[in-house]
């Protein structure tokens, strides 16, 4: 199985079209916003040594992944102002390039003494990533070379001064990228120097004696006054011994993607094995029903298994696109519905919550309660979230399929387009779909020219019960790990309808998740939801849902863009008098009926601030 290029799949209309126009509009706004703080022009170089130093020493990323989206998003949809801003960018950044092939504006002239000598907390290399990403993008959907030309420079030079040998730093970087980024450059240029380098960053972390102690020590740093556990960096231990997700959220799924990267690459055994371990512990102790990752603001960091507060739940926007990212590249090492399941998961609910319905405003972190002071913000000092969502949402087709030499794999359904090769021809899938929406799917397939080969359909794991009709006629398959196998001689004119039946279900936390206890999430189909205080005027955590949901689904194309929302009866918890002294008998409460509404998760504080809960009190039976 393997991904397909977001250059195959044009996404022609319904849910992911209407975002990729907001998107387009969000990127104008971030222009705009990366202008006004003077992180675009920090690549003419003029800031000068002495100049106070900013917080935020990588700057270069937040313009690079502006880039990277930017030209993913012109692929898709092309629009001649973001053509202008993007290439006069990609000319500025170019033009910032050392002779040695070094491109890193702080430390070219805020501090060019300190260039590598801080990889822990610098994000040196982390920038270099996302510059690399940002040229193989460019180049992917322009054809121009330039930036792509600037990047393998500035790699090759990366190349002579880490590795293993004399005169080379041995060590990597605190804040992983720089690994996926040089995967990516060596899948495009074919240079298998990239690769080795990718792969030497990854064996080196953790090792003792520890690099970051090494480095401390020549800076002439006391080592007794660390302010943070390695585990924050991944590098508590060699990564092919670490079997508990840990640390910093983001960095951590950079890491794995790597890892994964690696594994596919180099067939190697071990590092899946890892990569599986990492997984189960994931899912099993370290997710939000959201799909939001990293429950702590300390350290934006994984917490304790089962450790999930729902109100200062960190699940940076970030760490939500980064386990797209991880899980997609999963996928295709174990070709499981599943993985995809999870995929699908954060992609429209933990990490779509990211961006508002306008576009300019965003969330760094994305708590699953709120009482209502928490909302997305036009910029942060920070601002690594509004891109990182734009990059996934102009690629976003690239995760609906996956091809082989003969067989094909529709893992998500957006209406699109999508141009997949089989080792001997060119298939067309044509999907139209009101997905996430409703669960009807029609898929025309066109082979060119009469061909075998198999289709495989996810059936995804919110779903119990499907149909399937192959041009009208209904057809019972099997379904192995987690997709519909049809295989047979297709032929142009072939059409399938894929019917996924969506109802609206209460999700309940394992038992050991304290702050979910005796209460209920509500899902549809791909989507979790949550009650806002601007539906439901009563304070949100009094409402008590009925033991079995009666919760009717209906769609409104008036409301927040067009969503389905669901509303039902409920009851309140009241007493007969609630003044005075703050606690009473047991008996002295009552239920009230009321009628409550709930919206998409994703699409909340896009209206009247109020409190926004996912979890819900459920009644006994
Ligand atoms: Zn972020």
């Amino acid at each position: 199985m393997k991904p397909v290029s977001w250059q195959q799949v044009k996404i022609t209309g319904s849910f992911w079209a209407n975002w990729q126009k907001i998107n387009q509009v969000s990127l104008y706004h971030q222009y705009r916003q990366l202008k006004k703080t003077g992180r675009i022009d920090a690549f003419r170089l003029n800031r000068g040594a002495g100049k106070k130093i900013l917080p935020h020493h990588f700057w270069d990323s937040d313009v690079a992944k502006w880039v990277e989206a930017t030209a993913l998003s012109l692929w898709q949809n092309f629009d001649r102002g973001l053509a202008e801003k993007l290439e006069k960018t990609v000319k500025l950044i170019v033009s910032a390039q050392q002779k040695d092939g070094y491109l890193n504006t702080h430390f070219t002239v805020v501090e060019p003494e300190k260039r590598f000598t801080n990889l822990r907390d610098s994000h040196e290399l982390y920038c270099a990533g996302h510059l690399i990403e940002a040229a193989v993008a460019h180049w992917l959907a322009t054809g121009k070379t330039l930036f792509l030309k600037a990047a393998c420079r500035y790699a090759d030079y990366l190349c002579q001064v880490f590795g293993p040998r004399k005169g080379q730093i041995r060590g990597y970087d605190g804040h992983e990228e720089i690994e996926l980024a040089l995967v990516k450059l060596f899948r495009v240029t074919g240079c298998q120097r990239y690769l080795s380098l990718a792969s030497f960053f990854v064996e080196e972390r953790g090792k003792k004696p520890h690099f970051f102690d090494w480095e401390a020590r020549n800076r002439g740093e006391d080592l007794t006054t660390l302010r943070r556990s390695y585990q924050y960096y991944q590098a508590h231990c060699p990564v092919r011994q670490q079997r508990e997700v840990v640390g910093h959220a983001v960095r951590a799924m950079y890491l794995y993607c790597a890892l994964a990267d690696l594994a596919l690459e180099k067939k190697d055994k071990s590092l899946l094995r890892t990569l599986r371990l990492l997984w189960e512990d994931l899912i099993t102790k370290k997710i939000y029903v959201t799909g939001g990752i990293g429950s702590t603001r300390e350290g934006e960091a994984f917490g304790q298994a089962y450790e999930l507060p729902n109100d200062t739940a960190y699940c940076e926007t970030c760490a939500a696109c980064g386990l797209v990212f991880w899980s997609h590249r999963l996928l295709h090492l174990e070709k499981k519905a599943k993985i995809a399941d999870i995929m699908e998961l954060v992609l429209y609910n933990a990490a779509l919550a990211g961006i508002s319905l306008e576009g300019k405003t965003f969330f760094y972190v994305n708590p699953l309660w709120s009482g209502g002071n928490h909302h997305r913000q036009s910029w942060y000092d920070c601002a690594c979230c509004p891109s990182n969502i734009s990059r996934v949402i102009s690629s976003v087709g690239q995760y609906a399929y996956s091809s082989s030499e003969k067989d094909i794999w529709v893992h998500l359904y957006m209406e699109s387009k999508a141009e997949l090769h089989l080792a001997d021809s060119q298939v067309i899938l044509t999907v139209k779909t009101d997905y996430p929406f409703d669960g009807k799917v029609f898929i025309k397939v066109e082979p060119g020219k009469i061909c075998d080969f198999t289709l495989f359909l996810r059936i995804p794991g919110w779903c119990r019960s499907w149909k399937l009709f192959l041009n009208g006629e209904e057809k019972v398959l099997p379904v192995s790990s987690g997709y519909l196998r049809i295989k047979r001689t297709w032929k142009n004119g072939d059409y399938l309808q894929l019917v996924l039946e969506m109802k609206t279900e209460y999700l309940q936390a394992h038992p050991e998740v304290r702050f979910d206890i005796g209460q209920v999430a509500l899902r549809r189909g791909p989507l979790i939801y949550c009650l806002e205080q601007v539906d439901n005027k009563v304070s949100l955590h009094r409402i008590i849902l009925p033991a079995r949901p009666e919760l009717k689904a209906s769609f409104r194309p008036e409301l927040l863009g067009g969503i389905t929302v669901l509303t039902g009866k409920a009851y309140y918890l009241t007493a007969a008098n609630l003044s005075g002294w703050l606690y009473r008998e047991a008996e002295a409460f009552s239920l009230q009926p009321i009628k409550i509404t709930a919206i998409p998760y994703y699409a909340w504080d896009n209206r009247k601030a109020g409190q926004m809960t996912v979890w819900v009190r459920r009644q006994e039976n």
